[in-house]
């Protein structure tokens, strides 16, 4: 079962929804990199962290995605200059995370900017628990009993087959942060200096 998932911000003037959410059409894990936790400080919302410094994210392919309304307060930061994160100027709500290419079919979406009203475990319903955590030796405190498993070799491979599938299937586009004729980003990412370049490509 599939389901159309509101997207909001905080303070509604940015809208969107995602076709097709299920578990099956999706990967959904918790990142600890410190990218993530500083995004989320850079917004000043601690609270889109777990109490581990966790960020829960779903990927799914960019053109199920749609931005509907308020696209004028959508705003982009990266710190590594490979993940563009964005973001609502309006209430500072993260968005989502993509590649620096309209190519990569891929948004990630973040969990605040997923609307909600049915409270609860909402989020296992739709999109499945969490596959897998990443990046946690950089997580801020104890990780709690539940926490997703570190991934496995089959998590990888099940996460490369499904982004090829989408590829290969069109779903990625049109990508909402990006121009779908030029494939340059919605509005020009602005770097960070503050948390300087990483090593690695984050998600
Ligand atoms: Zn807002
Ligand atoms: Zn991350």
């Amino acid at each position: 079962m599939s389901s159309d998932l509101p997207l909001r911000c905080r303070c509604g003037h940015v809208r969107g929804v995602a076709h097709e959410v299920a578990p099956s059409a999706g990967f959904r894990f918790v990142c600890y990199c410190t990218d993530c936790q500083a995004f989320a400080q850079y917004l000043e919302r601690p609270d889109v962290l777990d109490a581990a410094g966790g960020t829960d994210i779903f990927q799914m392919p960019a053109g199920r995605v749609r931005l509907t309304a308020g696209t004028d307060a959508v705003r982009c930061g990266t710190f590594s200059g490979k993940v563009l994160r964005w973001y609502t100027d309006c209430c500072r709500t993260p968005v989502a995370n993509t590649a620096a290419a309209a190519r990569f079919p891929v948004v990630a979406l973040i969990h605040p900017f997923m609307d909600h009203e049915a409270g609860g475990h909402w989020r296992d319903e739709a999109m499945g628990p969490p596959l897998c955590r990443i990046y946690q030796r950089s997580a801020t405190g104890l990780l709690p009993p539940d926490a997703p498993p570190p991934p496995s070799l089959a998590t990888f491979a099940r996460r490369t087959s499904k982004i090829l599938g989408w590829w290969l299937c069109g779903l990625g586009r049109p990508n909402p942060f990006f121009n779908d004729r030029t494939g340059a980003p919605i509005i020009a990412p602005q770097i960070s200096c503050r948390h300087g370049p990483t090593a690695q490509a984050r998600g």
